[in-house]
């Protein structure tokens, strides 16, 4: 795979400040595909002063012509798309169908949206003798990981430059060579010199530079609720504004009005895609004890299926991790339905996709984010017991519910902890805001939501 050896910082690559290289893996066949730079404090400190340097002039930009940036961004991004798949299925290990599908057709339409909300944002508004203006935050350092690598940089940089602000992306040391494709895709668009600026590098070093930097005034942050945690920390303490968007364990609740079939397809469907490494998976099933015997039967037969199809986890750590989870679910005692503990594979780092039955709302699996192709199907007495599952974890990022009526589904969502709900399917929106109650994070991403998150407020008296 085509990798730069540098640093994309005011507008061309540079050499980085140190010789630290990282290593790219294909986790499908253990093959190294690439090698970039790892950066330090002092090629974030370059990339921060370039982002600074460059917000005057972009913030002043007429929202059209920022507009006209995001569709030509957009438009190359489209035009590459098959070379972005194919990036993404190098250094993610996803099959090329799902990588076409999802890792490149997702980004593009979320670029589009934002090339449109650029145009017709109400940048200023009217409230009574006051006039309210809605200006960029200022310096953008976003911070993303690699689950889906292009989506969670777009989901950032296109909402950020059509506000105004200018930013720099530190990715996951995983995926960073889709990120050099968009950099380059920024750089044939017609963005200006230092308003994107690209940084890969470990998170420990680059990511906390950047996170800690006086430089930046909005820190977005995507990843495990522990970093998370320390990005809120160091951002509160410097008394500036920060996003997280961290980890879930949505509930699919299936109630008895429901199709039981179609709901159990799905589900299984939601939770092994991109091997289940989906912060919003609905990786908990909450069925009726009724249904629950056809239920798990279904699931069973639907995991079964994916064997083939599903691509490895992103890397040996994650691998093991996941397999630990599903470990600790047999101990706690969960009843192994479909795949199980062991490597399917003695090359690459493949989990099998995995139902675990009998799981009751205290096990470690019902509570904790696996990251991995597991669903744990929890059996409930009534309505208002499905309901106490439902919300009963630190998490609230999605969730389902699936009713014979749309009503009775939309009632029961209205009473989850949860940021975003999915009735009877749902339909991906690249304009729904997307973000979490709880310990699921803080701020929105998507829409004109999400463009919100990169404003700030100044009213102005008559
Ligand atoms: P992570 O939180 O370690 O990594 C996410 C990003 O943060 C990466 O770019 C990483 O380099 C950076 N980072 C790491 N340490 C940092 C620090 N101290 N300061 C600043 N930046 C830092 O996540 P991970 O290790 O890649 O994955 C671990 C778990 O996180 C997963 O198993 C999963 O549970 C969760 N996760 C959630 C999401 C999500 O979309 N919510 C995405 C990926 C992972």
């Amino acid at each position: 795979m085509k990798a730069h050896d540098g640093m994309y910082i005011d507008g061309a690559w540079r050499p980085a400040a140190g010789p630290d290289v990282i290593e790219v893996v294909n986790p499908a066949d253990e093959q190294v595909v690439g090698r970039v730079p790892a950066g330090t404090a002092a090629d974030v400190d370059a990339a921060v002063r370039a982002a600074r340097a460059a917000l005057t002039a972009w913030a002043a930009t007429p929202p059209a012509e920022r507009a006209a940036r995001l569709t030509a961004l957009r438009d190359l991004l489209d035009a590459r798309k098959d070379e972005i798949a194919e990036t993404v299925t190098a250094e993610l290990g996803a099959p090329l169908k799902f990588s076409q599908a999802v890792h490149a057709a997702v980004p593009i339409a979320v670029a589009g949206s934002y090339a449109e909300l650029a145009a017709t944002y109400a940048f200023e508004e009217k409230v009574g003798n006051s006039t309210v203006f809605h200006e960029p935050i200022g310096v953008v350092g976003a911070i993303t990981p690699w689950n889906y690598p292009l989506h969670q940089i777009v989901a950032k940089v296109a909402p950020a430059l059509a506000a105004g602000c200018t930013v720099v992306v530190k990715p996951a040391e995983d995926t960073p060579l889709v990120a050099q494709l968009f950099a380059e895709a920024v750089h044939e668009a017609g963005v200006p010199a230092g308003v994107f600026n690209l940084v890969t590098g470990r998170g420990p070093v680059a990511g906390q530079a950047l996170a800690e930097h006086p430089g930046v005034d909005l820190v977005s942050f995507t990843g495990s609720t522990a970093v998370g945690r320390r990005i809120g920390a160091v951002a509160g303490a410097a008394i500036k504004k920060v996003a997280l968007e961290l980890g879930g364990k949505s509930a699919n609740v299936i109630l008895p009005s429901a199709d039981l079939a179609t709901a159990v397809n799905v589900g299984v469907a939601n939770v092994m895609s991109n091997s289940g490494q989906t912060c919003s998976a609905w990786t908990r099933m909450l069925v009726h004890r009724d249904q629950y015997d056809e239920a798990v039967q279904l699931a069973a037969a639907a995991a079964a299926k994916y064997g083939e199809r599903i691509g490895p986890v992103v890397n040996a750590k994650q691998q093991e991790r996941v397999l630990g989870y599903i470990e600790k679910g047999v101990v706690e005692g969960a009843r192994v339905v479909a795949g199980g503990p062991e490597a399917p594979r003695e090359l690459g780092y493949y989990v099998s996709p995995t139902v675990l039955a009998d799981v009751t709302p205290d096990m470690t699996v019902a509570q904790e984010e696996i990251f991995g192709p597991v669903l744990s199907i929890l059996r409930y007495e009534d309505e208002e017991d499905a309901l106490r599952i439902a919300n009963g974890t630190v998490y609230g990022l999605a969730g389902a519910v699936w009713a014979g009526e749309e009503t009775e589904a939309v009632a029961f969502a209205r009473r989850m902890d949860t940021g975003q709900v999915d009735i009877n399917g749902g339909r991906f929106n690249p304009l729904a805001p997307f973000g979490g109650y709880k310990q699921s994070g803080v701020g929105r991403e998507l829409g004109a939501h999400g463009l919100a998150e990169y404003l700030q407020t100044k009213s102005l008296q008559f």
